[in-house]
């Protein structure tokens, strides 16, 4: 079975280097992470302790184009979770969230699993939302809250494991997601990529 999950937020949040640590476990610099613009999303393998089961994760990135807020309503389709990111040495990708959310609940499935995921914890001396704040809002918004560190690999396994969890226990998002197995994914690729190997991921270079 596959799970559908977005990044969202704000340029430079981080959402490229969250993905990147969670499925490769590396951590890019500026130079290098900006090489990766026009890649869109890719898979990995999660076993959930609780069910026994075993998921693969198709994870979306926006591959820049949030930039210029040009995400349509199929990149939000067939998504069962959604990660909302900001960073916490910039309030204006806080205060953004508001819109992003918007975007959201006018595009996403009815019961989508929202995840507020506050980034670079590491940068705990420029932080200016405390983290009182962003659960605060996260909680205002029907959300999930962490803050995690992409780049020291803190909160970010946790972040996925417990969306997948969330996911498992509505079984609503699970009857769409049965659904969408045949239909398509965002930018309108068939959902039917399939992954040999244990923990393997790969990137794609769709340019949709
Ligand atoms: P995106 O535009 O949201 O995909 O953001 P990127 O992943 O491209 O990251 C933007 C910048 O933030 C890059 O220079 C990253 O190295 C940096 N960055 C990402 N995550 C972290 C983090 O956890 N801590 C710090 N200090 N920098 C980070």
């Amino acid at each position: 079975m596959t799970q559908q999950l977005l990044l969202i937020g704000s340029s430079s949040v981080g959402k490229s280097s969250l993905l990147l640590r969670f499925t490769d476990d590396t951590f890019l610099s500026a130079d290098e992470i900006s090489s990766t613009i026009g890649v869109d999303f890719k898979l990995k393998m999660l076993d959930h302790k609780a069910s026994g089961r075993r998921f693969k994760l198709s994870i979306w990135d926006t591959a820049g184009q949030e930039r210029f807020r040009t995400l349509t309503s199929s990149y939000y389709r067939g998504a069962q979770g959604v990660i909302l990111m900001y960073d916490i040495s910039n309030r204006e990708t806080f205060d953004a969230l508001n819109t992003w959310f918007t975007e959201l609940d006018t595009f996403a499935s009815q019961g989508v699993v929202k995840y507020v995921v506050a980034n670079k914890t590491d940068k705990e001396s420029a932080r200016v939302v405390s983290k009182q704040e962003g659960q605060n809002f996260a909680l205002s918004k029907g959300a999930l809250f962490k803050e995690v560190s992409a780049k020291r690999n803190e909160g970010v396994q946790e972040v996925f494991d417990k969306l997948v969890d969330e996911i498992v226990a509505r079984p609503e998002l699970w009857n769409k997601s049965h659904q969408s197995q045949t239909s398509s994914v965002p930018g309108g690729f068939p959902s039917t990529v399939t992954l040999d190997g244990q923990n393997s991921s790969s990137w794609s270079s769709c340019s949709c």
